[in-house]
């Protein structure tokens, strides 16, 4: 499903722009600087397919890409800057609503959690979009390489206890490192059986 497949399809800044809901597909959601763009290069094996959009005023768009004929994975734009003009915010929210609302061929979100920080207010406003919705969303823990072993299940948890009051949330987490490989071939797999 990844191998060699998987070309950048267009960035998308409203409903009609979305392309044709033919093929199973999977988003990304996630804080900004949780590791998203990290986790999709280490995903896809493109290097710098998906770039960091690190500027709070910068236009959301959410991103399409393509898995071999049979699935887009898509990356929606980061969320919780700390200085995201009002607007921007709103804008956001707004298209976030309609794509989760709309979107029939929507299989799976994920949702990317820092494993040192654990499940902030911030995405856990996203979990509530998403239990609105109807659309399941598994969480994904990022930069597993930055926590020692030990400090390990303190966090996940906090994660689970967090997962525990969302009913649109799949319980089983993944544990992932961009940097060490860790839980990629995992998500792969899920995603490949996402059909
Ligand atoms: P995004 O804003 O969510 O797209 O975040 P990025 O993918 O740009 O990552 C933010 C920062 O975290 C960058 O400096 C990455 O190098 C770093 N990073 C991402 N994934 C990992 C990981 O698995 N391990 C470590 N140690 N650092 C990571």
């Amino acid at each position: 499903l990844f191998a060699g497949e998987v070309d950048f399809l267009k960035g998308v800044v409203a409903m009609d722009g979305l392309p044709p809901d033919d093929r199973a597909e999977v988003c990304f959601a996630g804080r900004s600087n949780v590791g998203k763009s990290t986790l999709i290069n280490a995903l896809t094996g493109r290097k710098g397919i998906a770039r960091a959009s690190n500027t709070p005023g910068r236009t959301q768009e959410i991103n399409y890409f393509t898995l071999a004929d049979s699935h887009y994975l898509v990356d929606l734009p980061g969320y919780g800057f700390a200085n995201a003009p009002v607007a921007v915010v709103e804008q956001w929210q707004r298209l976030l609503k309609q794509y989760l609302a709309g979107r029939v061929s929507l299989r799976r979100a994920f949702v990317l959690i820092d494993a040192r920080h654990g499940v902030k207010p911030v995405d856990d406003e996203i979990m509530t979009l998403l239990d609105r919705a109807a659309v399941t969303f598994q969480a994904v823990l990022t930069k597993a390489d930055k926590v020692k072993l030990k400090d390990r299940e303190k966090v996940l948890d906090q994660v689970r206890g967090a997962l525990a009051k969302h009913p649109a949330a799949y319980p089983e987490l993944v544990l992932t490192s961009s940097e060490k490989g860790d839980g990629i071939a995992t998500l792969r797999a899920i995603i490949a059986g996402l059909g």
